[in-house]
């Protein structure tokens, strides 16, 4: 509620605010480009940048010679999950930033980092200065495991866990306790995997990477040795690629650690699988069949068919002591099959407990339509429903699932509609609208100043300088604050 109204007072503060010099700027000449002189540059404001938001710029700008395209970004530096989510030791995955500076370095795309849409402007206040708006804002909220104990110490989610390791600035303070010697992870998707190679990793490999200092620091001194991966349903329908699931079979002085029991039935299944998901099921068969001969000083394995019912607490009532787990057995087969509770348990006893069960979006502007139940904005290939000049690409649009690869087909599309959309007459941009000069111009006045990319480029050069005196590609800074100075020193 409270953001609600902080909202709609600052809406209000605008148009009372800026409608004279909103009227100069609007009245101000477009830039004409060659082509397309007869009408105004078409100006599209992007939320969020991350993949979604870098990719649908890039495919709008080439393929109008004239659109204009700014990216409007919450914090002061860019490229979303694969800043902020993708692991450490996935250091090729993150060549993609190389293609999202160039989009960011073209003569018509401007990015403005440190703005929150929905607070600091609202997209009513985008749209009246964009011919179109196009939210691409990812999937920040936590999805709840809902059971008895999930607040206690020692439960926490994927999404922070992986947060506090890639820098993310709202969760530098979370000092996860790695006193414990098992830990257990809900969720079996590769998300769940890059946390399990994380914790088991060895510090000589983790020291290489972009891995923040403080999660290098309390991973040395971490006690956990086993990691116990949780899923509702059959290896048959495990969520992971295999490439996650080889890293984790090729972990040093690591093995797995099955239950045969969790595999009755499934080499008979083997040949009538289709092949990418017989791959995988081999893959996994040979980890729990393997054990290898070599000194092994850390354990993980999947645990199938049990669904999280409730933390158990220690004798202290506040901290996680273990979880109780119900087994399931499956009805129906293959990619739908499913769990269905035996009303049988069983504990299991560990100090750790990470929820790896998926990301969600959640609003960020009460005048932008959203569905609650699955957690995204809703629309119609893009198209963001009931609302002409508003749009959606990334996990925004279709929820958090996919790699940068989907995004990045995903977001594709969506430029390919909104262009449609100004060929075919639906999308008005016959006048003129004032883009960035207008939202800068009137984020000045509610005191938000933006992160440009070229100052951007100097943290970045900062962060690089930093790593490198300790042998890693880059120390990230932690510290919005830090940030901001150095980016406008
Ligand atoms: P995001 O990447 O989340 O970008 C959204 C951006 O919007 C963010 O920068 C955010 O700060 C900004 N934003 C949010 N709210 C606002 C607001 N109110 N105003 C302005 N800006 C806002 N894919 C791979 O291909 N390989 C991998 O190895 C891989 N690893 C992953 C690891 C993890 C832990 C996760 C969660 C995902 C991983 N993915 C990986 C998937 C990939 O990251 C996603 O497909 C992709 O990032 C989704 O892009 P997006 O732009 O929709 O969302």
């Amino acid at each position: 509620m409270e953001m609600i109204s902080r909202i709609r007072s600052s809406v209000i503060r605008m148009h009372s605010l800026s409608r004279a010099s909103w009227r100069l700027l609007v009245a101000r000449r477009p830039p004409v480009v060659r082509g397309y002189s007869s009408g105004p540059a078409p100006r599209v404001c992007i939320v969020g940048g991350g993949p979604a938001g870098f990719y649908t710029a890039q495919q709008l700008l080439k393929a109008r010679q004239d659109a204009v395209v700014d990216i409007y970004e919450r914090l002061p530096v860019p490229f979303g999950l694969v800043r902020f989510g993708v692991a450490p030791d996935h250091p090729e995955v993150k060549n993609v930033i190389n293609t999202f500076t160039q989009t960011a370095q073209h003569e018509r795309c401007s990015f403005h980092g440190n703005v929150t849409v929905g607070k600091d402007v609202s997209v009513e206040e985008l749209r009246q200065a964009y011919h179109a708006v196009v939210l691409s804002y990812g999937a920040d909220g936590n999805r709840s495991m809902e059971i008895p104990g999930e607040d206690l110490s020692g439960v926490i989610s994927a999404k922070d866990f992986v947060g506090w390791y890639n820098g993310l600035p709202a969760n530098k303070e979370l000092c996860p306790d790695l006193s414990s010697e098992t830990a257990v992870i809900l969720g079996q998707g590769n998300v769940a995997l890059d946390v399990a190679r994380i914790l088991l990793s060895p510090h000589e490999m983790l020291k290489k990477t972009d891995i923040t200092q403080h999660a290098l620091d309390a991973l040395a001194g971490s006690s956990v040795r086993r990691v116990l991966i949780i899923g509702r349903r059959g290896p048959l329908q495990i969520a992971c690629t295999i490439k996650e699931l080889r890293e984790m079979v090729n972990l040093p002085n690591t093995r797995a650690d099955m239950l045969p029991s969790d595999f009755e039935g499934v080499a008979e299944t083997l040949k009538d699988l289709p092949r990418p998901r017989k791959r995988l099921t081999e893959l996994l068969m040979k980890a729990m069949n393997g054990g290898g001969d070599g000194p092994v000083e850390n354990s993980w394995g999947f645990r199938f068919c049990r669904s999280p019912v409730e933390v158990l607490s220690g004798p202290d009532g506040k901290r996680a002591a273990g979880i109780r787990l119900a087994f399931n057995k499956l009805e129906g087969s293959g990619e739908v099959a499913r769990a269905v509770p035996t009303g049988q348990f069983e504990d299991v006893e560990c100090g750790l407990i990470i929820s790896s069960i998926g990301y969600k979006t959640i609003p960020i502007d009460p005048d932008v339509p959203f569905d609650p139940r699955r957690a995204i904005v809703p629309n119609d290939m893009g198209r963001v429903q009931d609302t002409t000049g508003l749009y959606c690409s990334g996990w925004v649009k279709r929820g958090p699932t996919g790699v940068i690869a989907t995004t990045m087909n995903d977001s594709f599309d969506t430029a390919r509609i909104l262009l449609q959309d100004i060929e075919a007459g639906k999308l008005d941009v016959s006048i003129n609208k004032p883009g960035a000069q207008a939202i800068t111009a009137l984020l000045q006045t509610r005191g938000v100043k933006t992160v440009l990319f070229s100052e951007w480029e100097k943290i970045d050069a900062e962060e690089e300088s930093r790593g490198k005196s300790v042998g890693k590609p880059r120390e990230k800074l932690l510290n919005v604050e830090e940030m901001l100075k150095l980016a406008w020193s």
